[in-house]
Order: C-alpha cells, then sequence, then structure tokens
C-alpha cells in the first residue's frame, strides 16, 4: 500500500505489481484498484485535477520530461472538436521494458489514469497505442478494458455520472518511430507513421486535427496516486523540479537487471550497488548509457551522478525513459555504437535528407572501422555526419542516432582509431 508520508513512499506504479493475478479487475478492487474514482467524479472538477498534477511537479515519464500538468493546461476548451486521449505504450527504445510490466501485471492502474486524466480533459474517446511486438500486453489490456466496460468503469454514464468515456486498444506494426508522438497520431489515423512538423503541437492540432494529449504508460500510471494523496504529497518526493518516484530499467552487465522503481534523485550508484547488486565479477562501468539508446553516454567518473532530469541534462545527457545501459571493462563499445547505428539506420522513417542518409553512412563507416577496415578520415566522416543530424530534422530520431556515435569517439578515441590505424598500415 502506497504511504502517506512522502518519505516512506517505497513505490507507485509497481505498489501492486507482484500481487498475483493483479490484472484481474476483481483482485485489482480487492486492492484499492478504482476505489478513489467515486471521490474524484463527486468532489474534482477539471479545473482542480490539472491544479493537483501541476503541484504534484509530475514530469513525462516517456523521454521528454515535459511537466503534465502544463502539458494539459494547454489543451484548449470549448472548441467544438472532441479532445483525445492517446496513451503512449509504443515503448521501443533499446533497454526500456517499464511500461510493458506496469500493462501486462497491473492494467487497471492505467486504466484509472486514463479515465481521472479523460475526465479532467473532457475526452469521450480515448486510445492506448501499444507497441505492436507486445501481444502478450495487448492482450492483457484488452481483457482489461472488457472488464472494466462491463463493471461500468468504461463506456456511457461510467458509475452513474454524466461523464462517458470510450477506450480502444491499438496495436502499432512495428516501427520505432511511432512513439514520436506526432508519428503515434499519425499511424492511428491510418496513415505511415511519420512524425509532423511542430507547431502546431498535438494538444492543439492532433488527432484528426483536434486537440489531443499524448501521455506515457507510466505517467497515466502516476495519477490516481497523486489524486488521492494530493499533487503536494507527490511533490515532496524526490527533489526540486524532478519530483515523483522512477521506474529504471536497468540492463547490461549488472547482478540483477530489472526495473526498479525508485525517488527521483537516487545517485545512479545507488541504484546499481544497492537494488542491482552491483556490476557483475565486482568490475568497474566502462561506460553507461543512462536514459535509452539515444542518450550521450557516461563514464565512471559520473557513477555517482543524481538521477533527474536536469542533473542528466547538465552532464550533456538525459534521463530520457529511463532505460539504463552497464557496460564493464569488458565491454566491446565499438560494437554497441555500431548496433545501435543500424538500429536507427532501419527504424529512421526517411522523411528528413541528414537523417535517412546520415544513418545509413555512420552504420556503414563503423561496420568498416569495426572490421579494421576503416579509411583515414573516418573519424571525421562520422563527426561531420553525425554533428549534420543533431539539430537539423523534424524529429529527435536523428539526435538520437547522433549520440552513440559521438559518444564513443568523445569517449574512446583509440578504440576507434585503432580501426583506422590497422588499415592504413
Ligand atoms: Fe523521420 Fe528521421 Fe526525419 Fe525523424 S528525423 S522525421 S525519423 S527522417
Amino acid at each position: 500500500m502506497i504511504s502517506s508520508d512522502p518519505k516512506q513512499v517505497k513505490a507507485i506504479c509497481f505498489d501492486r505489481i507482484h500481487i498475483p493475478d493483479q490484472r484481474r479487475l476483481e483482485v485489482a478492487k480487492k486492492n484499492g484498484a478504482y476505489k478513489f474514482l467515486p471521490t474524484v467524479f463527486k468532489e474534482f472538477d477539471s479545473a482542480r485535477i490539472v491544479d493537483e498534477v501541476k503541484t504534484s511537479g509530475i514530469r513525462g515519464r516517456g523521454g521528454a520530461g515535459f511537466p503534465t500538468g502544463l502539458k494539459w493546461s494547454f489543451v484548449p476548451r470549448n472548441t467544438g472538436k472532441p479532445t483525445y486521449l492517446l496513451c503512449n505504450a509504443d515503448e521501443g527504445e533499446p533497454g526500456t521494458f517499464k511500461d510493458r510490466d506496469i500493462m501486462r501485471f497491473d492494467p487497471h492502474l492505467l486504466i484509472e489514469g486514463m479515465i481521472m486524466a479523460g475526465f479532467a480533459l473532457d475526452v469521450h474517446d480515448a486510445y492506448i497505442y501499444i507497441r505492436g511486438e507486445f501481444l502478450h500486453e495487448a492482450n492483457v489490456l484488452n481483457e482489461a478494458v472488457r472488464e472494466a466496460y462491463a463493471a461500468n468503469l468504461l463506456g456511457e454514464h461510467i458509475l452513474g455520472t454524466d461523464f462517458s468515456m470510450n477506450l480502444t486498444v491499438h496495436r502499432g506494426a512495428g516501427a520505432y518511430i511511432c512513439g514520436e508522438e506526432t508519428a503515434l497520431i499519425e499511424s492511428l489515423e491510418g496513415k505511415p507513421g511519420r512524425p509532423r512538423f511542430k507547431p502546431p503541437f498535438p494538444a492543439v492540432e492532433g488527432f484528426y486535427r483536434c486537440p489531443t494529449v499524448v501521455n506515457n504508460v507510466e505517467t497515466l500510471s502516476t495519477i490516481p496516486a497523486i489524486l488521492e494523496y494530493g499533487g503536494e504529497w507527490h511533490a515532496k518526493i524526490g527533489v526540486t523540479n524532478n519530483t515523483g518516484m522512477k521506474i529504471f530499467s536497468v540492463s547490461g552487465h549488472v547482478n540483477k537487471p530489472g526495473n526498479y522503481e525508485v525517488p527521483m534523485g537516487t545517485p545512479l550508484k545507488t541504484l546499481i550497488e544497492e537494488y542491482c547488486g552491483g556490476l557483475q565479477h565486482g568490475s568497474v562501468p566502462r561506460a553507461i548509457i543512462p536514459g535509452g539508446s539515444s542518450s550521450p553516454w557516461l563514464t565512471a567518473d559520473q557513477y555517482d551522478i543524481p538521477l533527474t532530469f536536469d542533473d542528466l541534462a547538465k552532464a550533456g545527457s538525459m534521463l530520457g525513459s529511463g532505460a539504463i545501459i552497464i557496460m564493464d571493462e569488458t565491454a566491446d563499445v565499438l560494437a554497441v555504437a555500431r548496433r545501435l547505428a543500424h538500429f536507427y539506420a532501419h527504424e529512421s522513417c526517411g522523411q528528413c535528407t541528414p537523417c535517412r542518409e546520415g544513418t545509413g553512412w555512420i552504420e556503414h563507416v563503423l561496420s568498416r572501422i569495426e572490421r579494421g577496415q576503416g579509411q583515414p578520415g573516418d573519424m571525421d566522416v562520422l563527426t561531420d555526419a553525425a554533428k549534420h543530424m543533431a539539430g537539423r530534422t523534424i524529429c529527435a530520431l536523428a539526435d538520437g542516432a547522433a549520440g552513440p556515435v559521438l559518444s564513443v569517439i568523445r569517449l574512446f578515441p583509440e578504440v576507434v582509431q585503432a580501426g583506422i590505424v590497422e588499415k592504413a598500415a
């Protein structure tokens, strides 16, 4: 059970995740799911909910870290158009696997959060856009949605109120770029998933050019606790400007990889040493990917960095979706960078020339360096290609693709150079 004392909170989204059969409505309700929903309908109005979410300080857990309450406040009212709520469950960033656990073990938490968000934003049609590969999770969600309709938690006049909302689970077709909110919207409209130019932002012109809020699974799953315990309660967890709990997906050379929900601001070293059992064979980190594959890498001297959006940004990286990949002394950093380059080249939607051409060239050049066939000047080619991609495209995929290659050149130039020198010799 979540503690009302912010200092005692151990988990929010994962609070009930270990309860057997928690995915079933009957079990979820016994453990508190939907308990506070009637109070929200009775005592809260839209403005109060948005205020609580603003006060909570929660920032989007999908990667960008934009304040959720502020995002909600941008939605224009009384436009004569419907407002849509889309849950971004297209979790596809290499290293990220947290939303998946919420959906498969506690789907009613997400549904409850979406009902509350929908009520706040006057939404009557909401969607969960789930990654195509998550077939099991989509089945679990669909069953949970069916149960919620049967219990009048979704559909017409929810729990006898004037509020009605439909919820549809939509499976994507396996494109990483559909995790970008405007590509997600295009895809949901039945078109190829290609990002749109912004502005206009989805809050004003999103799904079918109507006001649309796109929120991540973890973000929406935090809403029930924020409304039940209050925005101020949430704001006291974590650190200033980076409040609440955060789920980190930890993988790589650690003894206990997995998902861990900890207060924002927890030092990376604490997370790895105390929760993940330290590095395998007691070694030290050679490189750390702190926020998903698109985040610039850190090194051992940054091992103690507090896990916040702001501290990671100050260090030249980002918290992203909270996917931490630890590489120890044995890691082949060049191979990691090349594999990530392949991923981004494969997933580029091809709209922007710097991204379409640049990702392919980076993969090509890194591959020949990895084979020991790099050509003199390849380091400059890689740096030039990456720098011409970052910030010059419609969406951030190109920036993400530039991150790993620039990281390996910056942190391990001797490794890259070794693949070139051999050829030159
Ligand atoms: Fe598509 Fe890449 Fe341009 Fe994004 S940056 S819109 S993925 S081509």
